[in-house]
């Protein structure tokens, strides 16, 4: 039973509540706009149509087509701002034209009791908003509540049938409950959607992220990386800016494997990405080139820059003591791009690295 009345007594999602709340006004006041444009059309044409038989309901249809036409362009004004428009308007405009529509359904249904003894169009106005308009548990209790004390207030003076307006009033109640609860239904769905939707939203962003990622070092991989180099280019001829690339392995690592097993390899090659991750700035992108090779992209460096980076990524591998006490050194290559291709930015620095390992290893190369 709680947890049933929990269930309708929808909480808003914990997380991305304003978003939640943006979005569902978003939709309400585009809802409204659409039956406020539909109402305005249908009731002038039952007005022109049907003007004898409505003589009694005539005062309240033309009030309800002026309230429409003052509406519109207000709900059309705050839906064009719905971003940036006060919390307080946005809400309070859907609340007008929400009891607006109540009251012209308690209206109609007032002035026709001498025409019919039912409570039908008020029964389609409160069942209406509770399909298709979001709002939550409190807010519509209360709009509904009140609607119905008119209702009720008012009921007496129009319909003087004391047994036929106890049970008009029953009826009424029973129908603004059952309203209500289906109005928490679609709240309640309407939340779950939301958060399913931030769910997926989420999960395929981390797939996006593991399918770029190498999944030993979590830097980016071979391909990535390839794929990074060409949009800096890309971005570098546009902007006119710089762009360096290092290109750096590790020396003598097939003894380090030799010596002291594979996994004590693997965990070098995760610290050396650590490293790199510390070292590099918040703008390099950084990758793994290959088994013990990593590529770092500086997007607005020059040469210097990039040789300044790589001195300190040298010695700070260089004095960093890794597991079994083991010291390592790394050589590397530098690049400025002078207007070549990702692929020949690449093989440039490649040869670059070589050179530094024909001099000796444990430096850098520049051209
Ligand atoms: P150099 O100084 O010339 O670079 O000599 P090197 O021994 O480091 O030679 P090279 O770079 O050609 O060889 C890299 C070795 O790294 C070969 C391969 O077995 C090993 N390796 C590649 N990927 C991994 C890996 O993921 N884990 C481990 N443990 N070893 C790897
Ligand atoms: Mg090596
Ligand atoms: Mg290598």
């Amino acid at each position: 039973m709680i947890e049933f009345l929990k269930n309708i007594i929808t909480q808003l999602p914990k997380e991305n509540k304003d978003e939640f709340l943006r979005e569902i006004y978003g939709e309400n006041l585009l809802k409204l706009i659409v039956s406020a444009i539909i109402l305005i059309i249908a009731e002038t044409v039952i007005s022109c149509l049907l003007w004898d038989q409505i003589c009694n309901a005539d005062g309240a249809i033309i009030v309800f087509i002026l309230f429409n036409v003052i509406m519109l362009p207000v709900l059309y004004m705050v839906y064009k701002r719905i971003n940036v428009a006060k919390d307080v308007i946005v809400k309070n405009v859907q609340r007008i034209y929400l009891f607006g529509a109540l009251i012209y359904g308690c209206a109609l249904t007032l002035i026709l009791q001498g025409e019919f003894e039912s409570i039908h169009v008020y029964i389609i106005v409160v069942f209406a908003i509770a399909a298709f308009i979001y709002m939550q548990p409190v807010e519509s209790l209360i709009m509904y509540f009140l609607a119905y004390l008119v209702f009720c207030f008012v009921l007496p003076y129009y319909q003087t049938n004391t047994y036929i307006v106890t049970i008009l009033t029953v009826n009424a109640l029973i129908m603004n409950i059952i309203a209500w609860v289906l109005s928490r239904m679609v709240f309640r769905l309407r939340v779950k959607s939301f958060i399913d939707k931030k769910i997926i939203l989420e999960q395929n962003l981390q797939l996006k992220d593991l399918s770029i990622r190498d999944s030993m070092t979590m830097l980016l991989n071979y391909k990535h990386i390839f794929e990074k180099l060409s949009e800096e280019i890309g971005r570098a001829k546009r902007i006119e800016y710089p762009l360096s690339i290092i290109m750096m392995d590790i020396d003598d690592f097939k003894y380090i494997n030799d010596n002291y097993g594979h996994l004590t390899g693997d965990n070098i090659i995760i610290k050396v990405a650590q490293i790199l991750g510390n070292t590099c700035r918040i703008t390099d992108i950084i990758g793994r080139y290959g088994g013990e090779e990593f590529i770092i992209i500086m997007p607005g460096a020059a040469l210097k820059d990039a040789a300044f980076l790589a001195e300190r990524i040298r010695m700070t591998i260089n004095t960093a003591e890794f597991e079994k006490g083991i010291n390592i050194t790394v050589s590397g290559g530098i690049r400025e791009w002078q207007g070549d291709s990702a692929e020949e930015l690449i093989k440039r620095v490649d040869q670059q690295l070589y050179i530094a390992k024909s001099k000796g290893k444990n430096r850098f190369e520049t051209m």
